[in-house]
Order: structure tokens, then sequence, then C-alpha cells
């Protein structure tokens, strides 16, 4: 059974879904968490949350398969990189054996708002947690919620893949030895402010450059980078700042171990962005987003793969990374999670 929903044309915004789950923190640990029909939180009007921003988050999806299989991918770094958030915002770690069960659960539970093969939507599954006791001296919270929903979101990329151009920001996303790494939200809201001036600006997305000395490629506010050079390498920034991306780990894996290409990921100088031929932005949305063009103060960066199609390495990526999450080529063990 499938909802009645128009699944080419969504978009990526919220649909509310039937169920979702819940788990609280509470006297020092986690009680039994739960699938629920309730979408509202209601907390204290002085939660860690509302106060000093403690919170995380997670972003996956579940698909179906050629063949009517519901899964999701690589699910168990997204349950890693929400300790690892956790740990960091002194809030206490959701165990990821948890939080795969409550993926299943979710999924599961909300099964006819998968989106059928082919159509090029997903179910976009968002897990979070957040400080919800009252807190007005600077300190973690005493109680925590970890929820997790799901909703319906359309193709990334309506009409067709077509590559974005992107302006080297002013503004910074993380600091030396911040907060860069781990998915808070309080990194997002930071970057408000410059997406919306870079769209005020005729822009698509903001490169980051290190803020110490902004001259390394960091990431855009929600992507890691990924070029290729002129010799058919591909090339990742590193930098402890960088927010781990597992689409960008995923790619770099596929490159090497099905593609045979050499990886190389290292600190990327910005003055060695103009030698790639190609660019691309890694998430879970896009899974590749090609990047046509790089402005920079007046300088334009144009790559050779232009503005009409994504590169041919890179094309190559997207097309082997989407053919293993859609189950038509073999995928290494443990990448994919069926959902019973
Ligand atoms: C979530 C996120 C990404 C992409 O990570 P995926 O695991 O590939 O979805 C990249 N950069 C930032 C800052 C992010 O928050």
């Amino acid at each position: 059974m499938s909802a009645n929903l128009d699944w080419g044309n969504l978009g990526f915004g919220y649909i509310k879904t039937p169920y979702r789950y819940v788990a609280d923190y509470k006297d020092g640990k986690w009680g039994e968490g739960k699938i629920t029909e309730d979408d509202k939180v209601v907390l204290s009007e002085c939660a860690g949350v509302l106060q000093y921003s403690q919170s995380a988050f997670e972003g996956l999806k579940a698909y179906t398969t050629r063949d009517g299989r519901i899964v999701t991918f690589r699910p168990d770094l997204n349950g890693e990189r929400l300790e690892n958030s956790a740990a960091r915002l002194e809030m206490p770690v959701f165990p990821k054996e948890k939080f795969l069960e409550a993926v299943d659960m979710v999924v599961s539970a909300n099964k006819e708002y998968v989106p059928p093969y082919g159509s090029g939507a997903t179910l976009y599954i968002r897990p979070y947690m957040f400080g919800s006791s009252p807190v007005i001296g600077v300190k973690p919270a005493e109680e925590y919620q970890f929820r997790m929903f799901c909703t319906p979101v359309g193709p990334y990329f309506k009409g067709g893949v077509k590559p974005i151009t992107i302006r080297v920001s002013d503004f910074d996303r993380a600091a030396p030895h911040g907060t860069g790494h781990i998915k808070a939200g309080l990194n997002y809201a930071m970057s408000l402010h410059a997406i919306v001036d870079a769209h005020k600006n005729g822009f698509d997305e903001n490169m980051y450059l290190d803020p110490a000395s902004r001259t390394y490629v960091e990431e855009t506010g929600g992507a890691n980078f990924l070029f290729i050079t002129k010799d058919g390498k591909v090339v990742t920034p590193k930098s402890d700042s960088i927010l781990p991306s597992i689409t960008r780990r995923s790619l770099c894996y596929v490159a090497e171990h099905y593609l045979g290409l050499t990886v190389e990921h290292r600190p990327v100088k910005f003055s060695e962005v103009r030698d790639f031929a190609e660019c691309g932005l890694c998430g879970t949305a896009a899974v590749i987003s090609p990047v046509g063009k790089i402005y920079d103060h007046g300088n334009e960066i144009c790559f050779p793969s232009g503005m009409n199609v994504m590169g041919p390495v890179t094309k190559k990526l997207y097309d082997t990374l989407t053919g293993i999450q859609a189950g038509n080529i073999p995928a290494p063990d443990g990448w994919i999670r069926e959902i019973k």
C-alpha cells in the first residue's frame, strides 16, 4: 500500500507522516523509546535548547529498490556521528544500536510514505536531540529528548541535474577547534545570514575557506567538496572543522574500489582550485551537485565541465553510488540496511 501522493512532484519540504519515535533522558538514563502519533513537542520556556541551542541532528534517507525492498544507506554512520555530536555538546549519547532500531521502527511504521522505485523521490529521515529541562545559568541540561520523524521528499534535481554557481564567502562557517565537525543546529543558525545573502546576490551556495588563514577550502553550509584533477584523481579537502559527510566518504570508497581511481584526502589550497577539471558538492540530499562556476571577489573559476552537465568523472561516481543505493550495483558489506 502506498500513500496517495504525487511522488514525481514533491519538493523538499515537510509533509507530516503518521508516526515518529521519541525517547526521553531523565534521572541519568534513557527511557524506553517508542513510536507515537504525537508530532508536538511541549517544552519548558526555559529549555536548554531554547536558551543555549543545545541540539544536534542527523539526516538520512529510505527508499525502495528495484526489487521492491525498503532500505536505508549506512545508517550506522549516522548513529555514530550523532554519538560524536552529542559528546561534543555535553549531551548524553543516544547509543547507535538504539538509533538503528529507531530508524527501523520509524520507516516501518510509515511504510506507505516510502516513495516507489523510479519516482526519484525518497523518504527523508530526521533524527535529532535537544536539551529539554530548564537551564538559565550556562550549563548542560539535565533532561533530553531524542526524536526521529520522516517526510517524503522529491528528487533534488527536478528536470535533470544542473551545475550550480557558488561564491567564496566572506563569512565563516566554523571556528578552528570549534564545532564544525559535528552536526549541531547552531552551525546552521550561523550560516543562515550567509546563505540568504548569497541567494540575494544570485549564488546558489557559499564556499567557506578555513577561518584561520583563509587559504584552504573547507566546505559549503551543508555539503563537502569533491574535486577531480585533470588527470582523473579524486581530491577531497581535509580539515578538523569539516563535517565528515557520509556521502563523501562513500564516494571516495566507490572511486577507489569500484572505479579504480586514485583518491587524495588532504588539505586543499584555494589557489589549487582553478586547476581542477571538475567540482561537486556531496551530501545526502543530492548525492553530488556539480559546481560549474566559483565566484571569488570579481574573479571567476569556470570548470571545463561547464554549466550544462555533470563532469564525466563526477557522473561516473554519481551513477555508481546511486546504483548501489538503488540495489542495481552490488553494495559493499554493511552499506544497505533493509527495513522489514
Ligand atoms: C550533513 C552535512 C553534510 C553532508 O553529510 P552527509 O552525511 O553526506 O549527508 C556536509 N556538511 C555539513 C556541514 C553537514 O551538516
